[in-house]
């Protein structure tokens, strides 16, 4: 994304609404200008339309790597392979119809980055790495699998380890022995993170019925487990 220069006036509008952080008006001229290394190509500038003088201009089609900056950070954009909006995943609320994580294992989800914050996709890899370490079996069904050269390590290519996202999420399993080591892992590894994630731990709709033996579970990895949870029934299409 760019600023057409002789189009701003610099009235600043702009700066607060980019999730990016990526807009600020330069001192010199007063207008406003993107940083390419911030922007997220997210597009929120675009959809917001709220520049007087329309100076924002996008490229159509975004050359490789950056164009996965745009899969991550434009709700609005489908991801070629997985054929999903948002991310590119259908996510583990739609366990129960695409039965990505069957029972006798366990999901992990990690959401990596948020809004105002992003995530570079290197820190994206050094989390599959860990929980390639860990035994993890990752999601095919997802855009980060398809952007690593060696699934069984965890590795993404080189090429798109600089690119800056709005947020990713990596999804696996892991067998209930992997368990306690892949949530160590993640700890032990959050402290080299340069942004935020948080784990989404998914069990099988039948699992639930023996409650206190997922706390249990929980508990022996450190993680205090209540009662209340997010339950999603029904959404999402079978995978093919
Ligand atoms: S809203 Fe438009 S005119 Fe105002 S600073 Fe941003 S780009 Fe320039
Ligand atoms: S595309 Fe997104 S990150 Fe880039 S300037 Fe626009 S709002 Fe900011």
């Amino acid at each position: 994304m760019i600023i057409q220069d002789d189009l701003c006036v610099g009235c600043g509008e702009c700066v607060d609404i980019c999730p990016g952080g990526a807009i600020h008006l330069q001192e010199d001229s007063g207008a406003a200008q993107i940083s390419q290394q911030l922007c997220l190509e997210c597009r929120v500038c675009i959809r917001w339309d709220g520049c007087p003088t329309n100076a924002f201009q996008e490229e159509n089609s975004l050359p490789w790597p950056r164009s996965v900056r745009r899969v991550f950070s434009d709700p609005v954009t489908t991801f070629e392979e997985t054929t999903v909006s948002g991310r590119g995943t259908e996510e583990m609320k739609t366990n129960d119809v695409t039965h990505r994580f069957p029972p006798g294992s366990y999901g992990l989800s990690i959401d990596v980055g948020r809004p105002n914050v992003g995530a570079y996709l290197r820190d994206v890899d050094k989390i599959t790495r860990v929980l390639a370490e860990a035994g993890a079996d990752f999601s095919r069904n997802n855009p980060i699998f398809t952007l690593m050269t060696d699934p069984e390590k965890g590795c993404l290519s080189s090429e798109v380890l600089n690119e800056r996202v709005l947020s990713a999420v990596v999804e696996c399993t892991v067998t209930p022995d992997q368990l306690p080591d892949a949530i160590r892992c993640l700890q032990d590894i959050s402290r080299e993170i340069d942004t935020v994630f948080s784990l989404g731990f998914i069990a099988n709709v039948t699992e639930l019925r023996d409650r206190e033996a997922l706390h249990d579970l929980l508990r022996e990895c450190g993680i205090g487990a209540e009662n209340s949870a997010k339950i999603n029934v029904g959404l999402g299409r079978k995978e093919p």
